[in-house]
């Protein structure tokens, strides 16, 4: 499906990779430059993360928030509004050599532009349970700082022992009445001062050695059911909230070993811009973001990329 004209043989002032809060983002803004932008949303990804969740009150604009994908469908009518034309399609191939980029995607058609935005975001790794998926929104969440609120004086438990792990059981002490830290180890990953704090809380128990064998509940997460990895005994643990943080990877593939990436994946840019290593490549979003990781950075950092792309084609032009 596909908004728009779409001509595979021009030469496009910008093609940005990606349907999330940066890709629409730097399509608004190309767009309302009059570049013409094509944005290739990926096909069963289409949206981005926000697809995967409910409720969203930290998005500035909505006093009485919005679900998750009412908001990527406003953000891909804002961008079809200005002219951007979408593909749902997912780019299987990227030549960014040379003046003149290329992308594939997957039904084989190539596209050419002078200008590459990549806003692939990044991925929250799951424990790859059935239960874990049918229940996100519902109480199994990857994200405290987006989700915590709706836990209020309620057990929650915190799945992981590295730092993230450790961060978002300490944000998740504010509104919760306990926070359970289950964790496969005997030792945690966590730096130790972030360790040393999260054990020292009063509302934080830890559980050693164990694995999460299954998430609990009909409608909404009423439990966890682990296994000790040390003497296989099995138990429950009553919870109504579960925050995976065993890990993040930035959707990369396409770029690696084309771009320059960062120790921690994501790809790298030139200070607090979006530019990349390579001339007329540009990156915005989670796939840039180690740390904060939010739609509404993610949409500041896409606004910067259109900005940056727009001052490299009319450098180009001048
Ligand atoms: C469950 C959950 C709940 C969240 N809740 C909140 C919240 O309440 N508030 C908040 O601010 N943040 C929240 N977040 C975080 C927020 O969703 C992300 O920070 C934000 O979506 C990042 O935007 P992005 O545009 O960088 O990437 P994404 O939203 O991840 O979008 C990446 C895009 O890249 C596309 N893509 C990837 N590979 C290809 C390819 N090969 N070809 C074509 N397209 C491709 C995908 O289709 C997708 O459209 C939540 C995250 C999760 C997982």
């Amino acid at each position: 499906m596909s908004i728009g004209e779409n001509t595979a043989s021009q030469v496009r002032d910008v093609i940005i990779v990606g349907s999330g809060p940066a890709g629409y983002t730097a399509a608004v803004y190309t767009a309302r430059a009059n570049m013409k932008p094509l944005l290739i949303a990926g096909s069963v990804t289409a949206g981005g993360e926000l697809m995967n969740t409910t409720d969203v009150e930290n998005y500035p604009g909505f006093p009485e928030g919005i679900m998750g994908p009412d908001l990527m469908e406003n953000f891909e009518k804002q961008a079809a509004r200005f002219g951007t034309e979408i593909q749902f399609e997912d780019v299987t191939e990227l030549n960014l050599d040379g003046d003149i980029k290329t992308v594939t995607i997957g039904s084989g058609e190539t596209f050419q532009a002078k200008a590459i935005i990549l806003s692939t975001g990044s991925a929250y790794r799951e424990l790859g349970l059935a239960n874990e998926k049918r229940l996100s929104g519902h109480g199994v969440s990857w994200c405290a700082t987006c989700d915590g609120f709706f836990f209020k004086d309620q057990d929650i438990a915190v799945i992981g022992g590295g730092d993230s792990a450790m961060e978002e059981a300490l944000f998740l002490t504010k509104f919760a009445k306990s926070v359970t830290v289950v964790h496969r180890r005997d030792t945690l990953k966590a730096s130790k001062i972030m360790g040393d704090r999260a054990q020292a809380h009063e509302k934080i128990k830890f559980v050693w050695n164990t694995a999460v064998e299954d998430v609990l509940g009909e409608d909404k997460v009423t439990g966890l059911k682990l296994k000790n990895l040390v003497d296989g005994t099995e138990s429950e643990l009553a919870v109504t909230g579960v925050f995976v943080a065993i890990g993040n990877d930035p959707r990369t593939d396409l770029v690696k070993g084309k771009v320059d990436l960062t120790p921690e994946g994501t790809i790298a840019v030139e200070g607090r811009s979006s530019r990349t290593n390579v001339k007329g490549v540009f990156a915005a979003g989670d796939v840039i973001d180690p740390t904060y990781r939010q739609a509404i950075t993610a949409s500041g950092s896409g606004c910067v990329a259109a900005l940056d792309v727009e001052h490299y084609i009319s450098d180009l032009n001048s």
